[in-house]
């Protein structure tokens, strides 16, 4: 299966899809894109955020993922919504995923949600899900969920660690993503997961398209 990541900014994927990512990276058998539109260096304490991209980049690379980052103005993605929807379409093409993972559409976040949409648009003949940004998604309703290890866990929380600039944001915090995951396995009755919404599936039956 070719699976294609995306995220608004550095660090989105691994918040709201890190476990799945980490899944997926063990499985070694997907072919895995990872799609970031902006490198946030415009905040002030991002002043070294291009160091923890090198190493989340190190590590993904080392584990067969590609790497796909560009520039584009962080909260300001909305005043080039047309290249980042001729990028989507390149990326397409590239591509050619099977299965999409990017922002929610309700997310809060004005470039969360303009990705969402413009991932909607893009890939609608495509297998897609959302994931949540817990601090820009209040009203969050989870309904795919993808049962994670304590490992997988782990390995999600370890790989946000490579982000020395963020480690101080609350829900960046271990407990924090412990938490999340602990309270998603509980709304299904597994120990840890990790909650999507299905935005539409495209298979020959039920979750036959999903990893
Ligand atoms: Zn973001």
């Amino acid at each position: 299966m070719r699976v294609l990541f995306v995220g608004a900014h550095t660090d989105d994927i691994e918040h709201g899809a890190g476990g799945l990512l980490c899944k997926l990276i063990a499985k070694r058998s997907d072919e895995i894109t990872y799609l970031c539109l902006s490198r946030c260096t415009d905040i002030p304490r991002n002043a070294t955020i291009l160091e923890d991209q090198e190493a989340v980049t190190r590590f993904l690379t080392a584990n067969r993922v590609a790497v796909v980052m560009h520039d584009f103005p962080n909260r300001r993605l909305g005043q080039h919504a047309f290249d980042i929807r001729e990028l989507l379409e390149s990326v397409k093409e590239e591509v050619k995923p099977d299965l999409v993972i990017t922002h929610w559409v309700k997310d809060i976040h004005q470039d969360h949600r303009l990705l969402a949409e413009e991932s909607f648009r893009v890939f609608r003949n495509t297998s897609v899900i959302s994931y949540e940004c817990t601090r820009s998604c209040p009203e969050f309703a989870a309904n795919y969920f993808v049962d994670l290890t304590q490992a997988e866990v782990d390995a999600k929380i370890e790989l946000l660690a490579l982000y020395k600039t963020q480690a101080n944001l609350y829900y960046n915090k271990p407990d924090v993503v412990r938490a999340l995951a602990i309270m998603r396995g509980v709304e299904v009755g597994i120990p840890f997961a990790e909650g999507y919404s299905i935005i539409r599936l495209i298979g020959s039956g039920p979750c036959a398209p999903l990893p």
